[in-house]
């Protein structure tokens, strides 16, 4: 299977209104440039140099979220090559992703990572401070919050993922009222490749792809 059967079979498989983002971490900007055109419309990305890469070989054919950690230290970049940063995980992360928007014109469209496993070592903010979170953030100026993201917890059977993205869709509903100015509800980012069939199931409208197009 190629990259492009790999795509086409995704496409034909998601239902209407589900987004997908192509997962590119540690692929060729040539592999990128194959799946996008395929039909991906957006590209997601962990690192921002290697996106930097891709850009340079796929430019606008694409949209490119983040969907990484987003170091401080790398924000300056990130709000000029991006259209999306999936990966808000703490306030004074949106702060610095504002001001530096500002600096240039820009607002971007973000999405809270929720921590929905509770795990330790992972990044991503608790399911129970995100109403405060949204309060803090909806003031900023540069950014525009846009919905959800997770990272489910690897377990031993896509199945087992599935109270999760319950949880998920039930935040996400949640939230959307009262609306807040500035927030809209509109993005479910979740489920990836053993995954996101029962992402979508429970709710999800964007899914995060890597090893099912590009290979292992
Ligand atoms: C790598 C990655 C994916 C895709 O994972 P696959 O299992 O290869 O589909 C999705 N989301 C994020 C944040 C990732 O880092």
């Amino acid at each position: 299977m190629t990259i492009r059967d790999n795509v086409a079979d995704i496409l034909r498989d998601l239902p209407e209104g589900v987004e997908l983002v192509a997962a590119a971490k540690k692929r060729k900007p040539e592999e990128v440039l194959e799946a996008v055109e395929a039909g991906v419309r957006i590209v997601g990305e962990n690192y921002v140099q290697e996106a930097e890469e891709a850009y340079a070989c796929i430019g606008r054919k694409a949209e490119w979220h983040f969907i990484g950690h987003l170091q401080k230290n790398k924000v300056r970049k990130a709000v000029r090559l991006f259209d999306m940063i999936q990966t808000v995980d703490s306030v004074p992360l949106a702060r610095e992703i504002s001001r530096r928007c500002v600096q240039i014109g820009k607002v971007i469209p973000v999405l809270l990572e929720v921590n929905i496993g509770g795990e330790p070592q992972k990044s991503g903010l608790k399911p129970e401070s995100i109403p405060g979170v949204l309060r803090e953030v909806s003031v900023l100026t540069g950014i525009r919050v846009k919905g959800l993201m997770t990272i489910e917890p690897r377990l031993e059977t896509p199945e087992a993922a599935r109270p999760y993205f319950i949880r998920m869709r039930e935040l996400f509903e949640r939230l959307k009222e009262p609306a807040l100015p500035g927030v809209e509800m509109r993005f479910l980012s979740m489920g990836m490749t053993s995954t996101y069939r029962i992402a979508i199931e429970e709710g999800a409208n964007m899914v995060r792809i890597g090893t099912r197009i590009f290979g292992s």
